[in-house]
């Protein structure tokens, strides 16, 4: 049975930290799903360049599919038969609001999430440090994968 894990995120941008998971991931399941959350009433113009950033680099990668959702990730999960959640644990304050989610989604749809501790090297890493650098034209080429 080839099992499939679903990782939601915003991905904006999609960082170091965040190809870290997927590559983990990858040890772990036989295919991952980036599924970029949109939000269709925002600036669709930066919805399209992230969605085609991110294909592009997975492009060579079969096991690694990009989409973009704008639902419920629970939904997604099943309309892709997925066998779980995946998401990566920073810090204490990622735990906290994780759990509440993954909770609801085990709770309410029986879905299970996969918390992948952050390498420590990467942990200080977010999309909002990366986005507040890139504000101040800061050099930020080494943070993006
Ligand atoms: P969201 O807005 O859904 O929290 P993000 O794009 O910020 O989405 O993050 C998606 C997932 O990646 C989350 O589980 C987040 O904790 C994880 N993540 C973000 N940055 C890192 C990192 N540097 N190392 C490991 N996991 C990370």
């Amino acid at each position: 049975m080839q099992r499939t894990a679903l990782f939601p995120g915003s991905f904006n941008p999609f960082t170091v930290g965040h190809a870290d998971i997927v590559r983990r991931a990858l040890q772990l399941f036989d295919k991952v799903i980036v599924a970029i959350g949109v939000n269709s009433a925002k600036d669709p113009a930066d919805n399209t360049k992230r969605i085609a950033r991110l294909r592009n680099l997975y492009a060579d990668n079969p096991r690694v599919e990009v989409i973009a959702y704008d639902s419920l990730t629970a939904d997604l999960v099943r309309q892709k038969n997925a066998s779980c959640i995946i998401r990566g644990i920073r810090n204490e304050a990622d735990l906290a609001y994780e759990n509440e989610i993954a909770q609801v989604n085990f709770s309410l749809f029986g879905i299970e999430t996969v918390y992948l501790l952050a390498d420590p090297e990467l942990r200080e890493l977010s999309s909002t440090v990366v986005r507040e650098l890139q504000r101040f034209g800061k050099d930020i080429s080494q943070l993006l994968p």
